[in-house]
């Protein structure tokens, strides 16, 4: 096939054009100035002048919980008791009588000044059982119904986070996927998407069940596909998640890249852990792949379970824990290592940053140093004393321009009072690590924010500062664009193969109309005009009667 009428982005930023490309065995095959060669056999497609870039790379997204929060109702933009009302009072209208409503990426300020809590939502919601869970993914507010019917009211099992109140009754707010999963199993969708965080397998599933996981998965990739994401980094891997994943890959049905890291958690016994250490040693299967291990070293600040090095300025002598002791999490990385998977850990607070780059350290004394591609999850604090060891180590940060507080519409506080004005400037300091010399690698944590590479870009380019004084860490143009395609390679051993376009580069690429540098900027979202994934076109409004015709910007 061949790729005609098109542009490219050149070395420095400027478009090239018009060139053409030629699409041989999934590869790149040539790259030519001017009108596109007939050649036999070559079905030419022109583009329209259309703008060629990489497939993104979203190196951070949950698929089975974003699919199926395409079926819930989206709370990001709500920030009054009144408009969470009538938002819920909607959604309710098409579920069936009884059934769990369920909300998702609710800010802080989701009811105002103020937490939610379970009267506040009894208020304005009546006897249906609802459950909403913040933007963050790590905290949930439940109402009386939906307590009760979980059975948590008077509060949850051991290691479950139930916040109880002054009157010795849940409050309504669950902490952490331990306390947020005893009330998400009551959901229409059974919670087994969020399984994966916890680091459990659903069990009893019935065929129903699979057959609705399995749309939510396929729903999921569809949208990647339609927002010209090409290689989506599926950070909550299970043993279930891997097999339905290689069902789907087996029968060619999965239309972007996938890699599944396995999930491990604190305290896992031994045959569970050799189970995952396992199944993330498989061999790939057609776009799936495997190779890595997930993690988590903390939580997030607005509930205050990230880890920091420093206290919480509302609670002095307390910074938070980390999720693993050193000696559990060190003997993790030096197992997976060895194995030759690369290791991915949350870490939200600079004291949790440091304690994975020691347990990396720890692998790299025990096993010898290798080309290992270990990387961190978020880096929301970095503290100035662990800035060099990113690239030292050639771990990899992977992080997300929508998560940012003031970005994305997520509001300033609480979190930036949670944070700290003293500590501003160690905040998602994406520049910083880059020229310290680390490879970024961008995502959205879809559905924690919105999948959007789009969205994700013009955050990036439009971050603004909290205060004077604090380091203004926004990349250029190209520099966002590598992050998200060339960056993503890199951390999957892809570099030689993806995130560019050139000859010889596997054939994913996003074609964009009426692309424009600075209408992106103010908020403009670009045309999909075409996606390709290894060849194939997946989505786009030139994917006519392509294998998946689907491509409408959602
Ligand atoms: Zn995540």
């Amino acid at each position: 096939m061949i790729l005609g009428n098109a542009r490219l982005r050149g070395e420095t930023g400027p478009e090239t054009g018009p060139v053409w490309l030629r699409i041989e065995g999934g590869v790149i095959g040539a790259i030519g100035q001017g009108a596109a060669p007939a050649g036999p056999g070559d079905p030419a497609l022109d583009l329209g002048g259309a703008l060629v870039l990489p497939g993104f790379c979203d190196s951070h997204l949950h698929l089975f919980a974003g699919g199926v929060s395409l079926s819930e109702v989206n709370l990001g933009a709500i920030h009054s008791t009144g408009e969470l009302e009538q938002a819920l009072r909607q959604a309710a209208r098409d579920l069936p009588a009884g059934a769990m409503l369920c909300g998702y990426g609710a800010n802080y300020d989701v009811m105002g000044e103020g937490r939610p809590d379970r009267h506040r939502l009894d208020a304005i919601t009546g006897a249906r059982p609802v459950y909403i869970v913040a933007t963050d993914y790590h905290c949930a507010w439940a109402n009386t119904a939906a307590l009760k019917r979980a059975g948590v009211l008077r509060g949850g099992p051991a290691g479950a986070d139930v916040v109880i109140g002054a009157d010795g009754l849940a409050t309504g707010e669950l902490r952490e996927f331990a306390a947020m999963g005893l009330v998400r199993r009551l959901a229409p969708s059974g919670g087994r998407e969020a399984l994966g965080l916890s680091g459990a397998e659903p069990e009893g599933v019935s065929q129903a069940e699979r057959d609705r996981d399995i749309a939510a998965l396929k729903a999921a990739m569809a949208q990647c596909a339609a927002l010209g994401i090409t290689t989506a980094v599926n950070m909550d891997g299970t043993l279930y998640q891997a097999d339905l994943f290689e069902e789907l890959a087996r029968q060619d049905a999965l239309p972007i890249r996938v890699s599944l890291p396995m999930t491990l958690v604190p305290g896992m016994d031994a045959a569970r852990r050799a189970a995952l250490l396992a199944r993330a040693a498989s061999a790939d299967v057609g776009l799936l792949s495997f190779g890595r291990v997930k993690m988590f070293m903390d939580g997030v600040f607005d509930t205050w379970t990230a880890f920091r090095t420093d206290d919480y300025p509302d609670r002095p002598g307390f910074r938070g824990h980390p999720l693993f002791g050193p000696e559990e999490f060190a003997r993790n990385c030096i197992e997976a290592d060895a194995a030759g998977l690369s290791i991915a850990t949350h870490a939200v607070g600079d004291g949790a940053v440091r304690a994975t780059l020691d347990g990396y350290e720890a692998a790299a004394r025990a096993n010898g140093r290798r080309d290992a591609r270990h990387r961190v999850e978020h880096v929301d604090m970095l503290h100035p004393d662990d800035l060099a060891r990113f690239a030292g180590l050639g771990v990899i940060a992977s992080m997300q321009p929508v998560h940012p507080p003031g970005s994305s519409g997520l509001p300033l506080e609480p979190t930036v009072s949670i944070m700290g004005r003293g500590r501003w400037g160690d905040t998602f300091p994406w520049r910083a690590l880059q020229a310290a010399g680390a490879v970024l690698a961008f995502g959205t944590d879809w559905p924690v924010s919105p999948l959007s590479p789009w969205n994700a870009l013009q955050s990036a380019l439009t971050r603004r500062v909290w205060a004077a004084g604090v380091p203004d860490q926004r990349l250029g143009f190209d520099a966002v664009l590598a992050a998200y395609a060339e960056g993503g390679a890199h951390a999957l051993f892809s570099e030689t193969l993806r995130g560019r376009v050139a000859v010889g580069m596997q054939a994913d690429l996003v074609a964009l109309g009426g692309f424009d540098e600075a209408a992106l900027v103010a908020g403009a979202v670009p045309q999909v005009g075409l996606v390709m994934v290894a060849g194939r076109v997946v989505a786009g409004g030139l994917a006519k009667g392509g294998d998946y015709d689907q491509g409408r910007l959602a």
